[in-house]
């Protein structure tokens, strides 16, 4: 017998649509883990009333003739989303005990797919960091190795996947918050084209980046999500106004040209060279050169490419989204939102006790960063000029694809790291968004797919980018991959028991 928790997304409808067995009962066995999970650190909280409320209304709608793909499968929310009805910190004491009156569209749209909200993930401090040691609440643990990271600032979205404690979550990313866990946790995750999700009721972090995405085991589970994430939203001004879209189907197109043994036949995939430095960890670049060689095997080739601002990518990120982060968390005063401190004289010694308190280190560092870089006298020689090598950036991706139709390289220049281990040093860990910096600068979608194992015996991700919403081309390129690998399909000792 299967234990219920190995069934991705794909499968588990198959099996709920086949009756072979209902949400309730997937539900009922996912909550059972929770207990025994605790020591991963994933969960803020479980909902475990309106979890089985949820998946009973599933199973009526079933027995009524509803179908859907994602109707009674259970899902998690990184704790960025706000949900009506479970708490909201984004990983913040600030937000502590925040209730919001309202879900993020993007909750509300899985919930309308019949998804069941089994609670919230943990995640980094307003998604400013990349280990989830940034939390308020406690650090993540990675399934493959509990001494590691999972990455982050989804890290709670990829450790409860990677150790089958859900199916799917959602995630976010600004600067590879989405592909980075994916990779250091050996799941797939996509971060469509700015603009394809709504970022309405997802907290912000910088508003010009900030993209929401699945995580899931396989590249068909993240189409499934993605479908019914997506789509234009009146209340974010920044959202694509572009048709729904099915990313099912645009997964499963045929190429021109395409054959059994060769679907990606014709597939110009390019490698920048500034994503092969010497740098890279010897056990990253193996894994990701024979992912591009069974992408070859596939009928891709491979062509040359250059980024040649990659490196520029990482100042030019770290003063953007400081700067955009100090103007949207002005709003956590202690007078609107959750925390604020209980002693005070006047109003400005409550803002200020209040921020003191509310806030973890690399926030407070980050505001100060973004208030300085938009400060008179310094926004031209360091705002201005991010925003300028940005469009730059930008720029470089366009001759790049005139070159090829998709891009790939690492999704990280190491495997995930010991926890602790960039603790002192901030900087460090911001060098280490080197790959996934441009894709987000520029908007485009990304990807991460399991491609084999690195040093330590930790997982490695291939990071895929795409042209402006070929997020469908991607989707296709992975799932072909899947298709005759099984690095995704590998999980954790001890998780498939
Ligand atoms: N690691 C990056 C940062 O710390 C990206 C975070 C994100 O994508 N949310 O800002």
């Amino acid at each position: 017998m299967t234990a219920l928790h190995q069934w991705g997304v794909a499968e588990l409808g198959r099996e709920l649509a086949a009756g072979t067995v209902s949400s309730v009962e997937v539900t009922k066995h996912l909550l059972a883990r929770v207990a025994s999970h605790e020591q991963l650190g994933v969960w803020l909280c479980t909902d475990r009333d309106g979890a089985l409320a949820q998946a009973a209304a599933a199973d009526a709608r079933r027995a009524r003739g509803d179908s859907g793909a994602l109707l009674g499968v259970p899902i998690a929310h990184k704790d960025i989303f706000v949900t009506r009805g479970l708490p909201t910190t984004a990983g913040s004491k600030m937000l502590d005990g925040y209730m919001s009156p309202f879900d993020a569209t993007v909750v509300a749209r899985l919930a309308q797919a019949g998804t069941v909200t089994l609670g919230k993930l943990n995640c980094d401090e307003f998604a400013m960091g990349s280990s989830n040691e940034n939390s308020a609440f406690g650090p993540v643990r990675n399934p493959w190795d509990m001494a590691r990271v999972p990455g982050g600032s989804s890290g709670g979205s990829a450790a409860a996947v990677a150790a089958r404690l859900v199916p799917a979550a959602t995630g976010t990313d600004t600067g590879g918050s989405i592909r980075q866990p994916a990779s250091f946790s050996g799941i797939t995750g996509i971060k469509p084209t700015y603009g394809v999700c709504s970022r309405y009721g997802m907290i912000a972090f910088a508003s010009s980046l900030d993209q929401a995405g699945p995580l899931a085991r396989s590249a068909e589970d993240c189409a499934l999500l993605l479908s019914a994430m997506s789509g234009f939203d009146e209340r974010d001004a920044t959202s694509a106004q572009r048709p729904a879209q099915d990313f099912d189907a645009a997964m499963r197109h045929t190429r021109p040209g395409a054959t059994a043994a060769q679907p990606l036949k014709g597939l110009r995939v390019g490698l920048p060279r500034e994503f092969f430095p010497a740098a890279l960890a010897g056990g990253v670049n193996a894994a990701v050169r024979g992912a591009l060689a069974e992408f070859e095997r596939l009928g891709a080739t491979l062509v040359d490419v250059s980024l040649p601002r990659t490196e520029l990518s990482i100042p030019v990120y770290y003063i953007i989204a400081p700067a955009e982060a100090s103007s949207n968390l002005s709003r956590f005063d202690g007078v609107r939102f959750g925390h604020r401190a209980s002693q005070y004289t006047d109003l400005l010694e409550m803002y200020k006790k209040t921020r003191a308190e509310g806030f973890g280190a690399e926030v407070k560092r980050r505001i100060m960063i973004g208030t300085y870089v938009l400060s008179h006298g310094y926004y031209d020689a360091y705002y201005l000029q991010a925003q300028k090598l940005r469009r730059m950036i930008a720029d470089d991706f366009q001759r790049c694809f005139t070159q090829c139709d998709v891009i790939a390289g690492p999704v990280a220049p190491t495997v995930a790291w010991k926890l602790g281990d960039k603790g002192d040093d901030p900087v460090a860990a911001y060098l280490a968004d080197i790959f996934t910096l441009p894709a987000s600068l520029a908007g485009l979608p990304g990807m991460s797919v399991p491609a084999g194992f690195g040093e330590a015996g930790m997982p490695v991700g291939l990071q895929l980018i795409g042209n402006y919403f070929e997020e469908g081309a991607l989707l296709h390129a992975a799932h072909a991959f899947q298709q005759a690998t099984d690095w995704h399909v590998r999980a954790p000792a001890g998780v498939l028991e």
